[in-house]
């Protein structure tokens, strides 16, 4: 999915006016995207000049440390070990689901382009 660094963004406009689907509008004098109504095309990753649509995994490392920082918060409400080690576990098992939908879906799409 593109996203836009905003510190890298012009405001050139280019992308806007590239997006098949005006999903891309000004603000602040940066592009931003609605990922409601981008189709992910790649477009603007392609025609922008300041490299300042970037790709999705470049957001891992924040994802991540997102992911973490709410454990942590929600920790919080539980005081004894038993229940913040229940907790945690309630966490992985959390996030061990979410990687199962991806690896599901990845699989699905891999069969979808076999069958293309
Ligand atoms: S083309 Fe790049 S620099 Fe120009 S508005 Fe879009 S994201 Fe910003
Ligand atoms: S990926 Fe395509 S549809 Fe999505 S914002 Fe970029 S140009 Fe628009």
């Amino acid at each position: 999915m593109p996203w836009i660094k905003q510190e890298d963004c012009t405001g050139c406009g280019i992308c806007i006016d590239q997006c098949r689907v005006h999903a891309i509008s000004m603000g602040n004098s940066t592009a931003h995207i609605n990922m409601d109504i981008c189709i992910r095309c790649g477009t603007c990753h392609d025609v922008c000049p300041q490299e300042a649509v970037r790709h999705d995994s470049e957001l891992i490392p924040f994802e991540v440390e997102s992911n973490i920082e709410q454990t942590r918060e929600l920790l919080k409400n539980f005081e004894s070990e038993d229940e913040r080690r229940q907790f945690l576990g309630r966490m992985i098992k959390h996030f061990n689901k979410e990687k199962i939908v991806a690896e599901k879906s990845i699989k699905k799409i891999q069969t979808m382009i076999a069958e293309e």
